[in-house]
């Protein structure tokens, strides 16, 4: 069995890997590897860490938890992996606090530290994997909430001009399941992240079942945001394979936004298809309710499959390469664009080939 690294330096504020197994690195447990990966548990070491000459010239890669990156071969660069901890209140006033997190966190400790102190808005972003880190990159979102909506900034650190940067709420060019960050990836390495927490607000129920949730658990009246956020830990652990149990990256592809009249002619064609109307001119369609359509749930090839409890999860089901993984979600993007002229666009973010 492959060993984790060939050899691991501890250099005061980070720790260098050699040759770094990946698969206890990514969820969807790829065995890919990395040149170099260095655990970084203290951002001022970061311009040392980039000038070793070995490392200059070098590509460098941010990776969190590998909740939402897909290997399909090795990486010949360097992985940066931010171990950075602490959440803070800094500054508040009656209505809102203001909440300083380190990258590092794990975005689940972030909600229940938020829930512990009285704060609100993240409960139905419960139980989502990875970093505080990552959220922003794809500006995370369930149950009718993305973070977008909490952030005061976001600050990085620029890895090509090797300096500290702050980008505001807008800075960040937030949008559904994107950022400036995602689009153009490796150059800011997200070391915190400052939300503004209300103190209380109304509760955003209408989503996915959370209210028959909440009726379920005989919750009257106006839900507390624990209360929320425990509707929304039961709903995700019984519809979405646990990562634990049968290794997978959550929803592989995003839902289509397409112009009206192409959706609403889907629509005309296929009326159980759900379309949630975005505005004037966009609406957007369930990916999962495509794929089904089209016949992938619970496809398999080899050990590459699509899961039979959601269509939209790709998962491994023992020792599939990134590359048999990605030929997998090739032929689901392909079967349904043939199926219904609709392009299927990843969710994680594809290294090595796109
Ligand atoms: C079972 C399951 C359920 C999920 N459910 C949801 C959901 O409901 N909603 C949702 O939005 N997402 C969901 N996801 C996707 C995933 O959890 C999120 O995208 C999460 O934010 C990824 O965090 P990570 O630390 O694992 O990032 P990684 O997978 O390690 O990285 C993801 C991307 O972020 C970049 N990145 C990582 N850290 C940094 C950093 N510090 N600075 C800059 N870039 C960085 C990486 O380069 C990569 O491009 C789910 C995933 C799984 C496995």
């Amino acid at each position: 069995m492959a060993t984790d690294s060939l050899a691991a330096v501890d250099f005061g504020g980070y720790t260098l890997l050699e040759n770094a197994s990946l698969r206890a690195r990514n969820t969807l447990r790829v065995d890919a590897r990395a040149a170099l990966l260095a655990e970084v548990r203290d951002i001022h070491a970061l311009p040392a860490l980039l000038d070793w000459p070995a490392i200059r010239n070098m590509p460098a890669l941010a990776l969190g938890e590998g909740s939402n990156v897909l290997f399909t071969g090795n990486f010949g660069g360097l992985i940066v992996t931010l171990k950075t901890r602490g959440i803070e209140i800094i500054g508040e006033d009656g209505r809102t606090a203001r909440v300083r997190i380190a990258a590092g966190e794990h975005w689940n400790d972030v909600v229940r530290w938020s829930l512990a102190h009285n704060l609100c808005g993240l409960e139905n972003l419960s139980l989502i994997p990875g970093t505080a880190g990552a959220a922003p990159v794809q500006n995370i979102g369930a149950y009718g909430v993305e973070l977008e909506e909490f952030v005061h900034l976001v600050e990085a650190f620029d890895l090509r001009e090797r300096r500290l940067e702050t980008f505001s709420k807008n800075g960040c060019e937030f949008a559904y399941r994107d950022s400036r960050f995602k689009r153009e990836p490796d150059r800011q390495l997200i070391t915190a992240l400052e939300l503004n927490l209300p103190k209380s607000r109304e509760p955003v129920i209408d989503y996915a079942g959370v209210r028959e949730e909440l009726a379920t658990m005989k919750i009257e009246g106006k839900p507390t945001s624990p209360q929320i956020a425990e509707a929304v830990v039961r709903l995700r652990t019984r519809k979405l394979p646990d990562p634990a149990l049968i290794p997978n990256a959550g929803s592989f592809f995003k839902n289509p936004i397409l112009p009206i009249e192409f959706a609403n002619e889907l629509k005309r064609e296929h009326p159980a298809l759900p379309l949630w109307a975005m505005d004037q001119t966009h609406a957007k369609l369930s990916a999962a309710w495509l794929i089904e359509a089209a016949g992938f749930k619970g496809a398999r090839e080899g050990d590459a499959g699509i899961s039979e409890r959601h269509a939209l999860v790709l998962v491994n089901h023992g020792n599939a390469t990134g590359a048999q993984l990605w030929a997998l979600a090739q032929r689901v993007r392909e079967g349904v664009r043939e199926y219904f002229g609709v392009m299927l666009e990843p969710e994680p973010r594809v290294i090595g080939s796109a």
